[in-house]
């Protein structure tokens, strides 16, 4: 069975084409999954029967099931979502002023393994279908739709790495920006990775207009390798090689995000660090990340005394720099959290 919602348009023309059907077919079930939001291909009436038929033959429109859902007072809501094949992934929507983010997951788990992070306890599975991304925004797009609201801004920045599931991310990013897909626009899609670099080189070359986001955490190779084991296959100046690239050829401005940790990385000589790195990238925009601790490490926060001094160590330096607000502290809200604590219970590991 071919999941409808996994089909890039290209790529569900060639496959129509292939069955004997005409090219436009495509554009036309787009019209009807993603604006009609129509659920069966029986109510699609301008659809041939026959071609209906073949299609409850050989489609189907499946998404992921909610297994457990959270509200937070502030709005944000953060789902654990059961798979077909009974993996369990975490999806979140953050209301922000300017609009509605949510934040996809790309992996079951993940493989890059940064020592303070919650999702990498779980290694990676397999990657995630197209459809069970295209399904996390559905499905959450479903649950706004209550509150006349919808989704209009997407992080792929949830467990997993997406450049270590490349083509299925996106086919992904290019279904939800299709106009008769979801129609988000290019500049409100963000990819975040840690670093791996083919997948930086061929993002620069996709032609999107699409944002790119770098997981730092770190101002130097021996910091950075300690915090992250991808810097060791991935040191920085081979990452920013890459990112310059990145930059001449998809003429897009990257942003750098970099969790402070209490005595760690929160010292004013990693700010210096970090200013001298970019220095001659005035254009880049750096965004501090308040951490959000896991019991499974023993990392802290750093304090606010600490984060109000690196912040303008770097303004001081002409650094455009902000400082990530922060939703849903009342519920699991750190990445990978919520899937962990499932598994454990599920795994009575704790
Ligand atoms: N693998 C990709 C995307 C997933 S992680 C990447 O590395 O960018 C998304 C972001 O959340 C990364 O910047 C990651 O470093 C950050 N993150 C992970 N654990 C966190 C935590 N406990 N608190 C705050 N940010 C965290």
């Amino acid at each position: 069975m071919i999941n409808l919602y996994g089909q890039e348009i290209k790529k569900l023309e060639e496959l129509l084409i292939s069955r004997g059907q005409k090219k436009y077919r495509a554009t036309q079930l787009y019209d009807w999954i993603y604006s009609k939001e129509a659920k069966t291909f029986d109510e699609m009436s301008d659809i041939s029967k026959s071609f209906r038929e073949e299609l409850n033959r050989d489609f189907v429109l499946a998404l992921p099931k909610i297994f457990t859902k959270q509200e937070s007072k502030d709005g944000t809501i953060k789902l654990l979502l059961e798979l077909e094949d009974g993996n369990k992934i975490e999806t979140a929507m953050l209301p922000y002023n300017y609009g509605n983010a949510i934040c996809v997951t790309s992996q079951v788990g993940c493989n890059m393994a940064c020592s303070f992070c919650a999702s990498g306890l779980l290694k990676k599975i397999r990657n995630l279908k197209v459809e069970e991304m295209v399904g996390q925004v559905l499905v959450m797009n479903s649950l706004l739709k209550e509150k006349d609201k919808r989704i209009t801004h997407v992080v792929i920045m949830g467990t997993g790495e997406p450049f270590d599931n490349y083509d299925n991310v996106l086919d992904f990013v290019r279904i939800i920006n299709h106009p008769k897909g979801l129609a988000i626009g290019a500049r409100h899609i963000t990819i975040s990775t840690c670093g791996l670099i083919e997948g930086i080189l061929r993002y620069a070359n996709e032609g999107l207009q699409t944002n790119l986001a770098i997981s730092l955490h770190a101002p130097n190779d021996e910091l950075r390798n300690k915090l992250m084991p991808v810097n060791k296959a991935y040191p920085l100046k081979k990452l920013f090689d890459a990112i310059k690239y990145y930059e001449s050829h998809a003429n897009r401005r990257v942003t750098f995000e970099y969790i402070l940790l209490k005595g760690v990385n929160d010292n004013l000589e990693c700010a210096k660090q970090l200013a001298d790195l970019i220095d001659n990238a005035s254009t880049y925009i750096v965004n501090l990340i308040p951490y959000n601790p896991v019991n499974e490490n023993s990392y802290q926060r750093s304090d606010d005394k600490s984060v109000h001094a690196f912040f303008s160590y770097l303004k001081k330096r002409h650094i455009n720099v902000t400082i990530r607000k922060e939703f849903g502290n009342d519920i699991d809200a750190a990445c990978g959290q919520l899937r962990a604590k499932q598994y454990y219970e599920e795994n009575n590991k704790r």
